[in-house]
């Protein structure tokens, strides 16, 4: 069994600002980031699609201890965003001051961009996540 969308592509992709995910051919679900199956149906017929990183905040967190590697970071904000096209997923919020979040967020327009993170000993290098601003036209 081959991965639709290998994690390498998503991740070359988001360094380029596009952000992928799968579609079911079979339920129509989007599915991001990348799995081997549709997270709705189990489905294995899947697309990729390019989403259009927009999306709503339905939670956020403030790091204020960072993971090892991450201090100089700290404090930053954690958003979970509902995507236009169904998917939830999780980047930082860029361009509020951590000490100002507040539940004003929640329902938000966002947009995602992407970010690269250092690695760290656990990692395979340079990283790039979504990395979520206000959106310009909400
Ligand atoms: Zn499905």
């Amino acid at each position: 069994m081959e991965y639709k969308l290998p994690f390498r592509d998503y991740h070359k992709a988001l360094l380029k600002n596009r952000l992928l995910g799968l579609k079911c051919n079979q339920c129509g679900r989007v599915t991001c980031p990348p799995q081997m199956s549709c997270s709705s149906c189990s489905s294995y017929d899947l697309e990729i699609t390019q989403l259009s990183g927009k999306g709503k905040i339905t939670t956020f967190t403030t790091i204020v201890v960072a993971p090892e590697g991450r201090e100089t970071e700290a404090p930053y904000i954690i958003v979970v965003v509902e995507l236009e096209e169904g998917p939830w997923i999780m980047g930082n919020l860029t361009d509020m001051d951590p000490g100002r979040a507040g539940m004003d967020l929640i329902g938000k327009t966002v947009e995602a961009g992407c970010r690269v993170f250092p690695g760290d000993r656990y990692s395979d290098g340079p990283m790039a996540r979504p990395a979520f601003r206000f959106a310009a036209h909400p």
